[in-house]
Parts: structure tokens; sequence; C-alpha cells
């Protein structure tokens, strides 16, 4: 049976980095073809959980705003390609081992919290993907760092409807102060 609910983990960026990352992926376009993800749905996915039930998703969503972490800085220094699905992606290796380290206790909170464990066993690549059914870009591309400062993980439930994704936010987590 379908579930109500598709949920995942995410960081959003603020408004002046969703700017720079919506420029890149706009500028990505003349070497890499393919569709640029709209600036509202640009995002890092930490977690994907998958199909939830109303009532899991109750209990993560009250899970999610007890959760405190400390913010965090990701440095976007490099592009790459997935082949499947032609993605485009930024990323870089400067702060996610503390992504991979939130990645694990994201997943150790929805198995706890809700009885969801995580759907794939995929090892977890933090990227933030700006082009879709798109080519790979050059080496050398983008030759820009970006600075991704975060103080907030978001329970989010993605749905489509008319062939259009939508996502909302359900929670978001606490800061830790100091
Ligand atoms: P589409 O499925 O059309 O590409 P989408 O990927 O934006 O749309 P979802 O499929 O709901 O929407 O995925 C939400 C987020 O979780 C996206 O960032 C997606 O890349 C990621 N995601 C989806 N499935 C998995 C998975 N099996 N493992 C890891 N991440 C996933
Ligand atoms: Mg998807």
């Amino acid at each position: 049976m379908t579930q109500p609910y598709r949920l995942f983990f995410a960081l959003w960026p603020d408004s002046e980095l969703r700017d720079r990352l919506a420029t890149l992926a706009h500028e990505a376009r003349r070497h890499c073809g393919g569709r640029a993800t709209p600036p509202d749905k640009l995002h890092l996915t930490l977690a994907f959980i998958g199909e939830a039930g109303a009532a899991q998703a109750e209990s993560l969503t009250a899970a999610t705003r007890r959760l405190c972490m400390a913010p965090g800085t990701w440095r976007l220094d490099h592009g790459g390609h997935f082949r499947g699905g032609g993605i485009v992606w930024l990323g870089g290796d400067d702060g996610a081992e503390t992504l991979t380290a939130l990645h694990r206790r994201l997943a150790a909170l929805a198995e706890a919290a809700a009885g969801l464990p995580l759907p794939s066993d995929r090892p977890f690549r933090p990227h933030v993907t700006l082009r879709r059914r798109a080519k790979p870009p050059p080496a050398a591309w983008p030759g820009v760092t970006l600075d991704w400062h975060y103080r907030r993980v978001a329970l989010v439930a993605s749905s489509q409807r008319d062939g259009q994704h939508r996502y909302r936010t359900l929670a978001v987590s606490e800061t830790a102060s100091g």
C-alpha cells in the first residue's frame, strides 16, 4: 500500500547562497545542457528516508524539533556528474566528514523515533544537484568556492502532482547556542 509521506532530511541554503547556487546551475547550461534545478528546490539531502505513515511522520516531526545540532560549514569547490539521471552536482571534501556524521545521526534518529530504517545502503555522497539529464561539466568547473554555513536540519516531505515535485518542510531542528 502506498504510504502518505515520502520523507528526507536536508539542509536548505539561505537566500544568498541559494542565489549563487542558482547562478552556477544556470551558467552550467552552456557546457552541460539539461534542466536546472529550480532555485527554491536547491538543497543537500542528508538522509533519504522514503515512505512513511502519518504516525511515523508525526513522531519524526517531533523528534526533529527536539534535535539540537552544532552549526557547521561545508566548502563547495568541485563539480561532478552521476550518469544515472545525468546529474550535474556540486560538492566538496572540506566539511564532508561532519555531514557524514550527521547523516549517521539522522539515520539512527529515524530508526529510533519512528522505526524507519534508511531504505538504501548507498554510500552517502554529499552533493547539491544543479542540473538533470545533463552532460558532465568540464574538469575545471566551477572554478569558484562557496562556503555553506548551516545551522539547522529540515525534515521535508516530497510529493508529486501533475508531474511536478513539491517539497514541504515539516520541521526544523534547534541550533546549539554558544
Ligand atoms: P525526482 O525523483 O523526480 O528526481 P527528487 O529526487 O527531487 O525528484 P525525491 O525522489 O522525493 O525527489 O527525493 C528527495 C531527495 O532525496 C532528493 O534530494 C533525492 O536526490 C534524494 N533521494 C531520493 N531517493 C534516494 C535514495 N534512494 N538514496 C539517497 N537519496 C535519495
Ligand atoms: Mg528522486
